[in-house]
């Protein structure tokens, strides 16, 4: 297995032309917010939002919302309104959509629509927060299922807040179900080239980004907590992205930072903001009290941006401020897991 570790004071940031986009210091600039690749489907979760949140979508189509709108991959088989479970409903996802015709599945889910119980309720998947782990692995094939990406086997890490980022491989995924392979290694990105395999991040607060080049069919996955974005994780994960034959600069490459806990809420103490503000500068941030905090996603963008992604998506939607539709580690401590999740489908461009 291959990987790659960026060093606290990477070489590679070193006589690098300054990154556009911060503001001037006391300025920090916010990411932009989500895109029009970066959708919910059906409908995003929870009670209807104020003004100045993203428009609903439109109402839900028959079937899945994913699966239904690219090439069927799906098996068909598992939890589903068809199940056991139904009256559910399918699980609402926050897709990029306009990489479904173009073969790549990427997708960040929410914590509703989902069988788990207080206080898991409801879309958990992890399985060592302290859910049934049953519970848990009917919760990720509804997610598979809704993804249209059924019967795929995950690749996933033991997440550690390190810069590790590793290459993942079907024959490497050892025994056990799709959904419930063993972790890889000790790491917190996965990179891979290959069709047919689901890249898994786990969050609640931290974030999770998706980097996709559908034209080199590369694709990784990245778990960015203010400890691994201090030592280099988006970089590192950036580096196995272009060591897999992933262009960030290509024409359709595009990295997609999912909803996290933001400025408004993240407060922290002055060393913690120190040890991300000196690496990412725009990362020193005020919460809505006026306490210093992180924006970690605008650490994460400027960190993608000194990699070369010119096509920077954000959900731009704080896991703590919305209770409703996020796990937040910050808010309940005891919680589950929501995921980002992204996919080359084996039948590839349509
Ligand atoms: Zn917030």
């Amino acid at each position: 297995m291959t990987s790659w570790t960026s060093p606290p004071s990477s070489s590679a940031e070193r006589g690098a032309p300054a990154p556009p986009g911060p503001g001037p210091a006391g300025a920090p600039t916010r990411p932009a917010p989500a895109g029009p690749g970066l959708v919910w489907r059906p409908a995003p979760p929870g009670p209807p939002v104020a003004a100045g949140a993203p428009p609903a979508a439109r109402p839900a189509p028959p079937g899945p919302p994913v699966a239904a709108a690219r090439p069927s991959t799906a098996a068909g088989s598992g939890a589903g309104p068809a199940g056991p479970d139904a009256g559910l409903g399918w699980p609402p996802v926050l897709v990029a959509e306009d990489l479904l015709g173009q073969g790549v599945v990427a997708a960040f889910s929410s914590r509703a629509g989902g069988l788990g119980r207080p206080p898991y309720q409801s879309l958990n998947l992890g399985l060592r927060v302290g859910d049934e782990v049953r519970t848990a692995l009917a919760n990720r094939r509804r997610l598979a299922n809704v993804l249209g990406l059924a019967g795929l086997p995950w690749a996933t890490v033991r997440q550690v807040h390190s810069a590790t980022a590793v290459t993942a491989a079907r024959d490497q995924l050892g025994h056990g179900p799709p959904e419930a392979k063993p972790a890889l290694a000790e790491a917190d990105a996965l990179v891979t080239a290959e069709a047919g395999l689901v890249l898994v991040v786990l969050t609640a607060d931290c974030v999770p980004v998706l980097l996709v080049d559908p034209a080199g069919r590369v694709t990784a996955a990245v778990h960015a907590g203010w400890r691994g974005l201090a030592a280099g994780v988006v970089e590192a994960a950036a580096a196995g992205f272009a060591g897999a034959g992933g262009d960030p600069a290509g024409a359709c490459a595009v990295a997609l930072i999912g909803p996290a806990i933001g400025p408004c809420c993240y407060e922290v103490g002055p060393e913690v903001r120190d040890a991300v503000a000196a690496r990412y500068p725009v990362a020193a941030a005020t919460t809505r009290a006026g306490r210093p905090s992180l924006d970690l996603a605008a650490a994460v963008a400027e960190a993608l941006r000194r990699s070369g992604f010119e096509r920077v998506q954000t959900a731009g939607e704080c896991t703590l401020d919305h209770p409703d539709r996020f796990f937040s580690y910050r808010r309940e401590g005891t919680t589950g897991r929501q995921a980002g999740l992204v996919a080359l489908t084996p039948a590839g461009t349509p």
